[in-house]
This record gives C-alpha cells, structure tokens and sequence, in this order.
C-alpha cells in the first residue's frame, strides 16, 4: 500500500494516452483558432462542474479540462480587440509541457533553467541597447516590473535608508495622465502613496507635455518635496501613444531623476522598422517594464524589467539568510541569484517559453507582425473616416484605433450608450471582442490590433458589422 502512495500514474500507459489526447485536443483548439465564436462564455453545466466540496478522492480530470479549452477569453481568435492581449502561439504549448516535466524553480541555484533566463535577459539587453552589465528579471508583467523598477528608483535616491525605515518623506514621482493604473499601485504599494504621482497632462497626440512637467517639478522642489522619478509611457493605455522618450530622458538626466518606462506593449515595438525610430529613447531608461504575453504573443503570462545599474537593482532586493547561502560550486553555485533582484523566492520557469517564441520564430518575424498591426490599425482608421456615421476620436500613433457610431438620426445624448451596446453584442454574438474607453469625455469603441492572425478582411467585417448593429438599435430603439 505505501508503495502506491505517491502522486505518480499507477498506468503510466493509460496517463500516457490521455496526456496525447489532451495534446491532440489542445492543437485543435489553436489549428481552429479562427473559426468559431470570439468569445465563448462558460455554459451553466460546466461553470456547475466546477463548484462543489474540496474533493476527499481523486478523479480523472482530462475530460474536465478539455471541455475548458474553447472557453477562454478569445484572444487567441483574430477577431480579438479587446484591451491589450497577445494571441500565444502553438509552438510555446511546447514550451509549457517542457517546463511542466522539468518542474523547475529559478530562485536560484546552478542548473539548467537559469541558463535560458541569462539568455533571454542577454537578448532582451541587445534588444533595448542596455549595457552588457545591466540586469533583468522575468516577471509574470509589467505590473510586477514596474514595482520592482520604482522600489528600486526609491531604495536609490534614500540610499537605501527607505529600505530599513520604511517611508520616505515627501517623494514625488512624474508620469503623463494616460499612464496605466499599475504605477499609481505602485506608488501606493511603496508606502509614498498615490498623491504623490503627478499626473502631468499630455499634448493633442496625447504625449506627456514636457513643459508641464519642468514646471511641475520646479514647482515640487520649491514647496519641499523630492521629485525621485519620471515614469514615461511607451504605448498608452487608451490610444498607444508613446512620449517623448529622448526628452524625458535629457530631462531626467538635468534632474537627476530616475527615468523608468512603462513599455509593457510598447517596447517590444523595438523589433519592428516602422516603431524603432519613435522607440529610440528607451536605451537611455534607467529602467524599462514590459510584457511578452503582449505584442510577443507568448502564452500567458511574461513579462519583464530590465535595469540599467546591476548593483542598485540587486541592492535593492538582496537578503542573502545562512539556509539560502551562495557557494562556489556545487548545487549553490551560480550567483547572484534571480531572488536577488525582486520579490520572489520561488519561481516558475517563465524562460522557456520566452526563448522558445524568440528562437523558434526570430526578431525579424515577430517584428514584421507588429508593423503589421501597426498599418492594419493605420486602415481602420482610414475605413471609419471613409463610413458614414464613424467618427474616429483620436489620433492613430501604433496599434490602437478609437471611434465612435454616432449616426445623425441617432438621440445625441445616447451616442454613448449606443456605443456600450454595440460593444456588448459584438461581444455576446461571438462576432469580434472590441472594448471601450473614454477619449475627451467621449464613450469610444477601442480596437487594439495585438494579433498575429488578424487579416485586413477582419476588419472590414468589425466596420460592417458595427454598422449593422448600431443601425439595429438605433431603429430598435425609435420603435420603443
Ligand atoms: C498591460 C499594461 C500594463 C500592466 O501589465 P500586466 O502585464 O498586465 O501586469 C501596464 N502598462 C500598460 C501600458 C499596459 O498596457
């Protein structure tokens, strides 16, 4: 009996089978991934299979999760606009399986899994134009990367003191008004607070108004405050518009500030001809978040920071207690270890799969796929100028495309709502999984274009059919 006390297969020939089947399964689920509904909500029966006590005895769960496998949020399917979500690639279910089998922790140590990290960090440094004595850390994204970089840049200017004491008094950090909510949480995670992120407002491409900003912080440094960080965006939240990134750069440097960069879809722009001169600026962060679950497609999730000072960026995390110490050889070889640079000890073998997606499919590929978007984004827009009853509502800077249905017969204090509705049945009819957003006051349609199988036809099939759709409620709602 104890002999079968273990969590291993007591028919490795039946777990075998299965474990091909669920292979076979989850190919067919990407082979098809155009086909079909966007968004496939989870049936009552199943949502049911997945309540119940905590189970006493095992069970065979195979048949459980295959049944799972259309019902993800569809950003697999090319019809997926919603927020910012990459679209995975087969080949990195490989990767997956491969970092199951291995059960790898990369908190450290000497053996394999570290090894790839290394590489992938090494990659990512050419990528960037970062010094061969940077660091970087793969993180689950940029939320995480972005704590990580703003400890850092706090730990840096109290000379590490904030670390021991805890608060540190009256910091205040920069970023634009379309930044992302990660960095305020940051802020507030920290213990400086959210007040203490000035959001400085943004020029008509909707980029951060340097001026502003100079003003801003002249004004903090006068009231006795300590500015200690400029967060530049590359890739906005609600139109992708990317600040100017040399600017801040020179003007971090005159204010001996720290000069992160939110990139976290942005960056990765970097591989791509038509973004890299409007990207140039990143080489000259002190540190930059981004993710590769995003515009690099890799199965969720990944993401990074990457830090120009290797030594801040380790003292800023380094606890090196006797039960986690170093050796030169041996098992606790290999140092300094990745727990030394964020918060987690354990941590999974995100690696893999990251190296695998740039191996297997190469800069030159994965960067064409971002142009790409790029001039699909450029077309949309030029369809919604070209449509009666479109308004586009912001400019077009990379792969984000805001717009309105707002046809002359429709109610104009309903403008906004109609365009919720729109939204919610092109989602619920399976058709495509656009989200919404507020430019300047205005409810708009927001089509973000992260995806390797959007074709330009798909989007001529979203215009049409947010005609048709808008035109129904419009006419739905006159009969009421
Ligand atoms: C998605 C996103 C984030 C947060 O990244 P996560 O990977 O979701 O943690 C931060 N900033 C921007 C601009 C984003 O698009």
């Amino acid at each position: 009996m104890s002999k079968d006390l273990t969590l291993d297969p007591s028919d490795w020939d039946a777990f075998r089978a299965s474990a091909h089947e669920m292979l076979d399964a989850s190919i067919n689920q990407m082979m098809a991934a155009r086909e079909g509904r966007v968004w496939t909500p989870l049936p009552e029966d199943q949502k049911q299979g997945f309540t119940g006590p905590l189970p006493r005895e095992g069970r065979d769960v195979t048949n459980q999760m295959e049944a799972l496998l259309p019902h993800g949020v569809g950003n697999t399917h090319p019809r997926f606009f919603g927020w910012v979500h990459g679209a995975g690639t087969p080949s990195n279910i490989l990767a997956d399986i491969t970092a199951a089998a291995m059960n790898a922790n990369l908190g450290g140590r000497d053996h394999g899994a570290i090894y790839v990290e290394k590489q992938v960090v090494d990659w990512c440094r050419e990528i960037f134009g970062f010094p061969a004595d940077s660091s970087g850390l793969i993180v689950s994204g940029t939320s995480i990367a972005t704590l990580i970089a703003l400890k850092a840049a706090r730990d840096r200017i109290t000379d590490f003191e904030s670390r021991k004491t805890g608060r540190p008094e009256k910091l205040v950090g920069y970023t634009s008004t379309q930044t992302h909510t990660c960095v305020a949480r940051t802020f507030d995670i920290l213990g400086i607070g959210s007040d203490a992120l000035r959001k400085i407002p943004v020029n008509a491409q909707f980029e951060i108004d340097c001026d502003a900003l100079r003003t801003a912080i002249d004004e903090d440094r006068k009231a006795g405050f300590t500015p200690f960080v400029i967060v530049g965006t590359a890739g906005a939240v609600n139109v992708g518009a990317i600040d100017d990134l040399e600017q801040l750069a020179s003007i971090s440097n005159d204010q001996d500030l720290w000069f992160h960069v939110d990139g976290a879809f942005g960056a990765p722009g970097m591989l791509s001809d038509l973004l890299r001169p409007k990207l140039k600026g990143l080489s000259k962060a002190d540190s930059i978040a981004f993710d590769f679950h995003k515009w690099l497609h890799v199965n969720y999730d990944a993401g990074m920071i990457l830090m120009r000072s290797e030594d801040t960026h380790r003292r800023t995390f380094s606890e090196r207690p006797d039960y986690l110490k170093g050796a030169d050889r041996g098992l606790a070889a290999g140092n300094p270890w990745p727990t030394e640079y964020g918060p987690e000890l354990s941590r999974g073998f995100r690696a893999l799969k990251v190296w695998s997606q740039l191996a297997t499919h190469g800069t030159e590929k994965l960067g064409a796929l971002i142009t790409r978007n790029c001039e699909q984004a450029q077309y949309l827009a030029k369809l919604v100028d070209e449509t009666d009853g479109f308004e586009r509502l912001a400019p077009v800077p990379m792969q984000i495309c805001c717009f309105r249905f707002c046809p002359d017969d429709a109610p104009h204090d309903k403008i906004d709502l109609l365009n919720d509705e729109i939204v919610m049945r092109l989602q619920e009819d399976g058709i495509a999984a656009p989200s919404t957003t507020l430019i300047d006051g205005k409810n708009a349609i927001r089509v973000n274009i992260t995806n390797h199988r959007t074709t330009f036809e798909d989007l001529d099939l979203l215009v049409r059919e947010i005609n048709r759709i808008g035109r129904l409620i419009v006419s739905e709602s006159a009969e009421t």
